[in-house]
């Protein structure tokens, strides 16, 4: 009789805490996400771990918060919203700021062409000076073809002359 009770009684209190848990943890990985890519855009990779550094302390922060508030008030049902709210409000705040610091730091780049080590608002394999050199050896690449196509014509013109002379 005392059994089947209690197996009710469990699945009331997962739901009564799983909505709490679900609401904030929904709320802190969307912070989480949002502060991962509030400065750089990062590759994917760094911006998942700016985001899961975020959710890990956007819940510890969720969890010491609903604790205290819940356990300062009396336990009933309607007792678990303030905590819940607060919990939820300073996690997704940690959360951010956690995610957003570290994507602030995540944006180092090693430059692919000389090793030089730099900053960049987006992602990047190429350090200022490098690519800076690239754009302007791309239009020296296109005239040099340019170039040699010129001289590959005139040489067929020559050769075309001469075939013309020596027929005539
Ligand atoms: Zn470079």
């Amino acid at each position: 009789m005392l059994a089947p009770n209690l197996d009710f009684l469990w699945v009331i209190v997962a739901v009564v805490y799983g909505v709490p848990i679900l609401f904030g943890s929904t709320i802190i990985i969307w912070a989480s996400s949002v502060g991962a890519q509030s400065v750089a855009r990062l590759a994917l990779d760094r911006r998942l771990l700016a985001m899961s550094v975020g959710v890990l302390t956007g819940l510890l922060v969720f969890a010491g918060v609903f604790v205290a508030v819940f356990s300062s008030m009396h336990g009933t049902l309607l007792s678990l919203l303030p905590p819940t709210l607060l919990a939820t409000m300073f996690g997704a705040l940690t959360a951010f700021k956690a995610s957003a610091k570290l994507n602030a730091n995540l944006n180092h780049y090693k430059c692919k062409n000389c090793g030089a080590r730099f900053r960049r608002q987006f992602v990047s394999d190429r350090c200022d000076r490098c690519a800076e050199s690239a754009d302007r050896s791309a239009p020296r690449r296109d005239r040099i073809a340019t170039q040699q196509a010129i001289r590959h014509f005139a040489e067929r013109y020559r050769e075309l002359q001469n075939g013309d002379d020596s027929t005539t």
